[in-house]
């Protein structure tokens, strides 16, 4: 079955996890803080902190925040849950904005409109760069600030991807972005996540909960006449590390990061030129240049979802469904919301097939793909 994403790994990456195994460091050693300085490299970011996921990045980006029991957080819909949950971790409350169709990200001015009817507006807005095409960053950031509202980019789909021409990550206009290294994402150390930032006091405190909230920085204890052993723990924070092994991977892949996106890219493009005639909508061709290209996603107009899915299936071609809204969830239907609360959202799903993109894809394999559709929905 030809996977919908694929992780590329090549002999540069194997010897640079072998080397770490043969180094005298596992974890906390010398190839994450390498890691994280290229990761400010390439995004333009000050800092940025490896964790062991993205939704461990979400999670402790929501707690750097100072969100809590009190506190609303809003994100999206059409996301994988961890954009949602990592609030609930908080046990904030949690509560949506539909996408604008053409764009399938958030909707600014359903966004404007919301905050302007809320009784309280949420503490942290999280957008979410649907697969890997930038939101409208400007736009949302004269709202946040408006607002007092910290913005936080959950970017699991868009390393790679560019907005007015910086890399997404550049935190220009948000407060913190989160980043997965997934093996279906853009680049891959496994499973790993990183938060980049240009605010060096939300990368203390981000770096605190990730590590057990414990901190050992002189400057920063409470009792500071005790020896070289001693360190206290000011926060309730967990091992979200990433060991050396995943950061020498992350590392290795994020040398091949513009090749990566260059590949997809050229592989969206034929599909855009390819689908065209067929009655099915197409990601918005705005974003062709500076998505990452992390999902081609196409939805069906007339024809049935489940008929199409199971014959592409049926066909060798392993199609996938980018996201069951969240809010439609069983563990979100329990805290109120339904079905109808975010129709742009259900409606983008009802028709959604992701169709297979990944940098190693050949193009005898996306020609299978193309006339599969054809044969399937003509
Ligand atoms: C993959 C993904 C995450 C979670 O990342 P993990 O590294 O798998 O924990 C969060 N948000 C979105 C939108 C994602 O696609």
């Amino acid at each position: 079955m030809l996977p919908y994403g694929r992780h590329a790994v090549d002999q540069e990456d194997i010897d640079a996890v072998v080397n770490v195994l043969q180094n005298q460091f596992l974890t906390q050693g010398i190839a994450v803080p390498a890691f994280e300085k290229a990761l400010c490299e390439y995004t333009h970011a000050q800092f940025a902190l490896a964790v062991n996921s993205g939704t461990s990045g979400l999670h402790v980006a929501c707690l750097a925040a100072g969100v809590g029991p009190t506190d609303l957080v809003w994100t999206v819909p059409n996301s994988f849950v961890a954009s949602a949950n990592c609030a609930r971790y908080c046990a904030a409350e949690v509560d949506f904005v539909d996408i604008n169709p053409l764009t399938r990200n958030i909707c600014v001015e359903q966004l404007e409109s919301k905050l302007a009817r809320c009784k309280k507006p949420p503490k942290v807005l999280i957008v979410v760069h649907f697969s890997g095409a930038s939101c409208d960053m400007q736009a949302i950031a004269a709202l946040t600030e408006k607002y007092n509202i910290m913005l936080i980019e959950d970017a699991a789909h868009a390393l790679g991807a560019t907005y007015q021409g910086k890399p997404v990550g550049c935190c220009q206009y948000s407060d913190m972005t989160v980043l997965s290294f997934h093996p279906v994402k853009s680049i891959t150390s496994a499973e790993g996540g990183a938060i980049t930032t240009n605010d060096n006091n939300l990368l203390e405190r981000l770096t605190l909960f990730a590590k057990h909230g414990i901190t050992r920085e002189p400057s920063l204890l409470d009792d500071k006449e005790q020896g070289a052993w001693y360190y206290e723990q000011h926060e309730l924070g967990y091992n979200y590390r990433m060991s050396d092994l995943h950061g020498a991977l992350g590392l290795s892949q994020l040398n091949k990061l513009d090749e990566f996106i260059q590949h997809r890219r050229k592989k969206a493009i034929v599909y855009v030129n390819a689908l065209r005639a067929l009655p099915v909508k197409l990601p918005n061709e705005e974003a062709l240049a500076s998505s990452a290209w992390h999902l081609f996603m196409i939805e069906l107009l007339e024809h049935d979802r489940k008929q199409v899915f199971d014959e592409l299936r049926a066909r060798g071609i392993g199609v996938n469904v980018h996201y069951i809204p969240i809010h439609q969830q069983p563990y979100y239907q329990k805290l109120g919301f339904q079905t109808g609360d975010f129709p742009h959202a259900e409606q983008f799903y009802k028709g959604a097939i992701t169709l297979p993109l990944f940098p190693a894809m050949t193009e005898s394999e996306q020609r299978h793909v193309i006339d599969s559709l054809y044969e399937v929905l003509q």
